[in-house]
C-alpha cells in the first residue's frame, strides 16, 4: 500500500514527518543520532515528499536507519544496501534513493558493489556512517579502523592498514565525493542536500563516532580540533588530484566537497538509447553520450 503523501505547512513540520514515531536505540553520544537528524533536515529542506523517498542499508548499528524514518525504507541483508538500491533506483527513476550503512558493511562486507554502482553513475546518493569498527557485534576491527587502535579483535593494537574510503571512491570514478562529521550537525544538513542534489551517484562518508567502543566522547573534541572546512574560496572541486592529496592528508579532517563532475547518469544514457531506438536513429557513439552532459 502507498504512502500517503502529506503537504507539511512547515519546515519543522516537513523534518518531524521524515523522522517517524520510533525512538532510536544507539547509545547516547553516537554519531547516528547526528546522520538521522541532518539526513530529515536536508529531506525537508529539498522539499521532498516521504512517499518519494527511498532509504535502504545493509546490517549495523547505523543500518538501523530506515527504521527511524517514514518514507520508504529497507533493511537488507549485510552488504547489500547499493544492490537493493540499484533496483528501486532503475525500478522508480523519479525516487530519491539514498542507499546508506557503516563501514564494515559498506567497505568489507559490501565492497564489491561499489565500484559497479559508481561506474553506471546512478543517481542515487550513499552515505555511510563511518566510526572505524564494527559497532553492532560489540567493538571488532573494520576497514577503517587505524593502525594501533585495541579493538575486542586487535588487543594489542591494529597492525593492518586501513583502507581510505574517499580515495577508494575517487579512484573508482565516483562524480561527487564528500566527508561531514557527526560533530558538525549544522553543516551534515547542507551537505546531504548538495549530495542529494547532485545529479549522479554521491558519496558521502561522514566520520561518525562511536563512544562505546572507541574512545568515548573525547573523539568528539580530537577530530573537531582536526577539522578543517573546504570551501570554493579554498578548494577547486573539479580537480581530481587535489582531492586525492585531501583525501589523504595527515592531521587533518577536512569536511566538504572534495570532488564534483557532471557526467551522463545511468538513468540519462538509457533514456537517450530509447529515444534514438524508438526514432529509428543508430546509437550515438560512446564518446557523444558521454560528452554530453558535461
Ligand atoms: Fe553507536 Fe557504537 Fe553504540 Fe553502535 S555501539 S549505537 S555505533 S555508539
Ligand atoms: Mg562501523
Amino acid at each position: 500500500m502507498a504512502i500517503e503523501a502529506r503537504k507539511p505547512e512547515t519546515q519543522e513540520e516537513a523534518r518531524r514527518n521524515f523522522r517517524g514515531g520510533v525512538k532510536p536505540i544507539w547509545c547516547p553520544g553516537c554519531g547516528d543520532h547526528a546522520v538521522l537528524a541532518g539526513l530529515s533536515d536536508a529531506l525537508a529542506a529539498l522539499g521532498l515528499e516521504t512517499a518519494n523517498v527511498a532509504v535502504i542499508t545493509g546490517i549495523g548499528c547505523s543500518s538501523r536507519l530506515p527504521g527511524y524514518l517514514s518514507c520508504y525504507g529497507f533493511n537488507a541483508i549485510h552488504g547489500r544496501a547499493i544492490p537493493i538500491a540499484t533496483g528501486v533506483k532503475l525500478s522508480r527513476p523519479e525516487a530519491t534513493v539514498i542507499a546508506a550503512g557503516g563501514d564494515g558493511d559498506g567497505f568489507s562486507i559490501g565492497g564489491g558493489h561499489l565500484m559497479h554502482a559508481v561506474r553506471r553513475n546512478l543517481d542515487m546518493t550513499y552515505i555511510v556512517m563511518d566510526n572505524g569498527i564494527y559497532g553492532l557485534t560489540k567493538g571488532q576491527a573494520s576497514p577503517t579502523t587505524p593502525m594501533g587502535v585495541r579493538t575486542k579483535t586487535t588487543t594489542t593494537g591494529a597492525y593492518e592498514e586501513p583502507i581510505h574510503p574517499l580515495q577508494i571512491m575517487l579512484a573508482y570514478g565516483t562524480t561527487y565525493v564528500a566527508q561531514g562529521f557527526a560533530g558538525d550537525l549544522r553543516y551534515l544538513s547542507t551537505l546531504f542536500q548538495d549530495a542529494i542534489k547532485h545529479p549522479g551517484f554521491s558519496f558521502v562518508d561522514v566520520v561518525c563516532p562511536c563512544p562505546t567502543y572507541r574512545g568515548g566522547m573525547e573523539q568528539y573534541r580530537t577530530l573537531k580540533a582536526m577539522q578543517h572546512m573546504l570551501t570554493p574560496d579554498n578548494h577547486d572541486e573539479s580537480s581530481w588530484e587535489e582531492a586525492q592529496r585531501l583525501a589523504r592528508e595527515p592531521g587533518v579532517m577536512h569536511i566538504g566537497v572534495f570532488y564534483r563532475e557532471r557526467r551522463a547518469t545511468y538513468g540519462e544514457t538509457l533514456t537517450h538509447l530509447r529515444e534514438t531506438a524508438l526514432k529509428g536513429k543508430p546509437a550515438p557513439r560512446v564518446e557523444a553520450l558521454a560528452e554530453m552532459y558535461r
